[in-house]
């Protein structure tokens, strides 16, 4: 039985059916013009120039590939695979990154919120047990568009938002109610480079873990 047929229902219908996630996804827009959306604090007004974003992203996400992924963990990837979207550039920028022609090369296409919540059904249509926003933090707006678009098409498959964990309680709270599962990877805590990265990605691990539950930390998937 796939997650679409088993009655499980994603926490974005509540807010669907509310009203509350079309509101979501005006005020995460509003937040583009002086962006707080990840833990940079940029304030760049991303509908206008991505000049002083340290993610290089402006008003359309950049998605490098999708598909459906066996590689991820486990209770993720299941039967049928893990519904994973790589989203290019990133507001990590690690030196060792083993995707940096992805994160910091930005390869990948522009994609309209429509194009993106396709992607999320196509998906769900080859059986994926859930949506995997991979590098997710920065374009936060754009996929709470597509989720709102995807939802009423008929998207039924939990989301999980993979992340590096340099995520803002701004964009958190955004999210809150709309991500099932939060995966959080903390890979740059070993390195210790930039202190703000960890007392940031624990005070945000605090704020997803009081929703949904810390999930332990993940490896992030090779998009090859
Ligand atoms: S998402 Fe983060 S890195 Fe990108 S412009 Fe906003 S604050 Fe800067």
């Amino acid at each position: 039985m796939s997650v679409a047929t088993s009655g499980f229902e994603p926490a974005y219908l509540r807010l669907l059916r509310s009203g509350e996630l079309e509101q979501r996804v005006k005020l995460a827009w509003r937040h583009l013009e002086d962006c707080d959306l990840c833990a940079r604090y940029c304030r760049v007004n991303r509908l206008q120039t991505v000049k002083g974003a340290v993610c290089r992203t402006g008003e359309r996400a950049v998605v490098h590939n999708y598909g459906p992924h066996h590689g991820e963990e486990e209770p993720l990837r299941g039967r049928g695979g893990s519904g994973t979207i790589f989203f290019s550039w990133c507001n990590l920028r690690c030196v060792f990154c083993q995707n940096w022609e992805i994160s910091q090369k930005g390869i990948g296409r522009e994609v309209e919120p429509s194009e993106l919540a396709q992607m999320m059904l196509d998906l769900q249509g080859e059986g994926c047990h859930n949506i995997n926003l991979v590098s997710p933090s920065h374009v936060v707006a754009q996929i709470l568009a597509a989720v709102a678009i995807a939802a009423l098409r008929g998207l039924r498959l939990p989301l999980v938002y993979n992340t590096g964990g340099y995520d803002s309680l701004e964009a958190l709270k955004l999210l809150d109610g709309v991500v099932d599962i939060y995966n959080a990877g903390h890979e740059v805590w070993r390195f210790g480079n930039r202190p703000s990265v960890l007392s940031r990605a624990e005070l945000c691990g605090g704020q997803s873990g009081s929703r949904q539950g810390n999930a332990p930390p993940g490896r992030r998937p090779d998009p090859g």
